[in-house]
C-alpha cells in the first residue's frame, strides 16, 4: 500500500468522472515544505505565518521574514502559495506578547490584532511582498475578516507597502489577496465582496467553532464539537454557491479538507480546491480518484436533507465503503 501511495504523488486528483480537483498542503514551519513536495502537493493553501512568529523570542524582523518567507516561496516556484497574514490571539498565543482577555476567541485576534499594530503588519507584508519580488505565488490571506473595513484597511496597508517599495527600487508586483471565511459574518457579505477579494478560503474550524458556539479545546464540549454538523455543511454549501455565482475562486483549508467523510461532501457542493496537512495528500487523493463528483453531488444533497451528523456521517462512510 505505501508504494502505491507513493505512485500517486505524480498522479492528478481526478475524479472517475474526470474532474480535477487540487490538492494544496497546510504549512506554518519550514520543516513541512519537503513532505508537502514529497506528497504531491499543487501549492500551500495555507501557511500560517504565526508559526515562525511563535517559536521566536521576539517578533521577528522584516529580514528574518524574508529570509523564511523566501524559502517558502522557492520551494513551490509557479505554484500558488497562500500565506496569511499573522493569526496570533484566541489558540494561538506569542509568549512575548502576551494577550489577556475574558474570552479570547472572541477578541484581539487575526486581522483586527493586525489592523490595530499595523507597523508590525507593514513589516510583514513588505517581508511577504519582497520574498515574492516579480513571481506570481504569492497569494496574501487576511484570518478572521467580519466587515468590509477591514479588507479596505489592508487593501490601504498593501497599497503603501508597494509604493515604498517602488521608491526604493525594490521590484515586486501586486499579489492577490483573500480571506479566511471563518468568521459566519463573513458569508452574508460575500456578494457584497466580489471586487474587492482575488480569492476565499474556508478555515473550517473557526468556522465550525463560531457556528456552534463550541469551543474544540475545551474538554468540557469539545465532544460536541464536529464540522459535519447539518448547520455547519448548510452555511459551506451557501459559501460554494455564492462562490460559483460570483465567480471567486475557492478552497477549503480546515481540518475537514482531510476527513473522508467531509471530502465527499465538499466535492460535492462543488469545491476543487483542498488545503491539508501534507501527510494526508495521498489518501485523500487515492478517495478522489476512486468517486464520481456526480455521486458525490447526489450524497451532498441527500447530506442536506439530515438533520444530525451521525446520520450524516453513516450516509457519507457508506457510501465510500462501497466504493472500496
Ligand atoms: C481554520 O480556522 O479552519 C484554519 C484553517 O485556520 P486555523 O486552524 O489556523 O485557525
Ligand atoms: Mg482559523
Amino acid at each position: 500500500l505505501r508504494s502505491e501511495l507513493a505512485e500517486l504523488r505524480n498522479l492528478p486528483a481526478t475524479t472517475t468522472d474526470g474532474e480535477r480537483v487540487r490538492l494544496f498542503a497546510n504549512t506554518g514551519l519550514l520543516a513541512d515544505i519537503s513532505p508537502g513536495l514529497a506528497n504531491g502537493a499543487e501549492g500551500i493553501g495555507l501557511y500560517r505565518t504565526e508559526m515562525p512568529f511563535m517559536i521566536s523570542d521576539t517578533f521577528p524582523s522584516e529580514e528574518e521574514q524574508l529570509h523564511i518567507y523566501t524559502q517558502v516561496l522557492a520551494a513551490y516556484p509557479g505554484r500558488p502559495v497562500y500565506m496569511r497574514i499573522l493569526d496570533i490571539g484566541g489558540d494561538k498565543p506569542l509568549p512575548y506578547f502576551p494577550i489577556r482577555e475574558e474570552n479570547p476567541a472572541l477578541g484581539w485576534r487575526g486581522i483586527r490584532f493586525c489592523l490595530d499594530n499595523s507597523s508590525l503588519l507593514m513589516t510583514q507584508v513588505r517581508a511577504m511582498l519582497r520574498a515574492a519580488g516579480t513571481g506570481e505565488e504569492l497569494h496574501i490571506l487576511l484570518p478572521m475578516v467580519s466587515n468590509t473595513g477591514e479588507i479596505t484597511a489592508f487593501r490601504n496597508i498593501l497599497t503603501d507597502a508597494l509604493q515604498q517599495l517602488a521608491e526604493e527600487k525594490i521590484p515586486v508586483r501586486r499579489p492577490l489577496v483573500g480571506i479566511m471565511v471563518e468568521v459566519p459574518a463573513a458569508i452574508s457579505l460575500l456578494p457584497m465582496w466580489a471586487d474587492k477579494l482575488d480569492f476565499i478560503s474556508i478555515g473550517s474550524n473557526d468556522l465550525s467553532q463560531y457556528l456552534l458556539a463550541l469551543d474544540r479545546n475545551n474538554t468540557r464540549v469539545a465532544g460536541a464539537y464536529d464540522h459535519i454538523h447539518p448547520a455547519v455543511l448548510h452555511e459551506i454549501a451557501r459559501i460554494a454557491a455564492v462562490a460559483r455565482q460570483i465567480g471567486l475562486p475557492l478552497s477549503l483549508c480546515g481540518e475537514m479538507a482531510s476527513d473522508p467523510a467531509a471530502v465527499v461532501f465538499l466535492l460535492g457542493t462543488g469545491i476543487r480546491t483542498l488545503s491539508m496537512s501534507a501527510s494526508k495528500l495521498p489518501g485523500i487523493k487515492w478517495l478522489l480518484r476512486s468517486i464520481s463528483a456526480a455521486d458525490a453531488a447526489t450524497l451532498a444533497q441527500q447530506a442536506l436533507t439530515l438533520d444530525n451528523s451521525t446520520a450524516i456521517r453513516t450516509l457519507l462512510e457508506e457510501a465510500l465503503q462501497q466504493r472500496g
